[in-house]
């Protein structure tokens, strides 16, 4: 778990950079609209005389903009995973302690793991980086203190939710992470996955937590589900796919009751 606690400030310090890079981009973009737009009306004119250099100006900017997306393209690949069969319970009370000095004393936390939980399918380092930066979320949306509640369970997808939720039929296991928060306004469940989508101060917030999270959830072949009142609080549910070579005898009655409660 202090490896899960070094993954997620380096997840920070990642995001941070990103954030830098993204930021650098646009102003190459700026200078390289700008070079061409002054082109244009330069050529319009039919003054010819310093194209060339606005020309150079463009090409040496556009280079620079491709050496930037080289360096995020190397990064993202660097994320590859491993998924193995993983007891999420176990997980959880693995993060427990880490979890608890990470949101601090004004946070009450309750687990609920579900007995009988299948196993997933999934790469358990990262689900432990995601399941930190729930928290870490979750914390953030309560600045006054209030209560997380980490609950397990067994799904089984049926055709309409399933289809409902852009994922195949099956059996799922749910990694839910609920707040007594702020909540999010529609707009902002909308944009929340959006890389970068922050309504953080600047410093705190780097917009990429829910986009790395839906990006892992989803190359896992799961889904992740935002359920949230303003004024109430926000559960956000990871579904991630049952690994199939339990022991016989685990299996529990379908789950068809679709979203938790929100
Ligand atoms: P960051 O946390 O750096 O802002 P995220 O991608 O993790 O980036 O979250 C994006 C936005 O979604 C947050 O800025 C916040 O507005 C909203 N959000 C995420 N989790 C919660 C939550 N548990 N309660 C309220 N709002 C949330």
């Amino acid at each position: 778990t202090e490896e899960a606690l070094r993954q997620s400030q380096k997840m920070e310090a990642v995001g941070q950079l990103t954030g830098g890079i993204a930021h650098d981009f646009n102003n190459l973009l700026t200078g390289i609209t700008g070079s061409l737009e002054l082109m244009q009306t330069r050529m319009s004119q039919g003054r010819l005389t310093d194209l060339d250099r606005y020309m150079a100006a463009a090409q040496g900017a556009s280079k620079r903009a491709a050496a930037l997306t080289h360096r995020l393209l190397a990064f993202s690949r660097r994320q590859t995973l491993d998924p193995k069969p993983t007891d999420v319970n176990a997980l959880i009370h693995g993060m427990e302690e880490l979890i608890r000095r990470t949101v601090g004393p004004s946070v009450h936390i309750e687990v609920v793991g579900s007995a009988g939980l299948w196993s997933a399918l999934v790469d358990s380092s990262q689900l432990e980086n995601a399941l930190l930066n729930l928290c870490i979320n979750a914390r953030d949306a309560m600045p006054d203190g209030g209560r997380i509640t980490v609950e397990t369970a067994n799904r089984w997808l049926d055709d309409r939710i399933a289809r409902e939720r852009d994922m195949s039929v099956g059996q799922y296991l749910s990694l839910c992470v609920t707040d007594t928060g702020t909540g999010m306004t529609p707009d902002v469940i909308a944009k929340a996955f959006e890389p970068f989508f922050t309504t953080k101060p600047i410093g705190q917030g780097t917009g990429l937590g829910l986009s790395m999270i839906y990006g892992f959830v989803r190359q896992s072949g799961g889904q992740v589900r935002i359920y949230s009142e303003v004024g109430q609080g926000t559960t956000v549910c990871l579904y991630l796919p049952r690994h199939h070579g339990d022991a016989p005898g685990s299996e529990r009655m379908p789950d068809l009751a679709g979203a938790p409660r929100a």
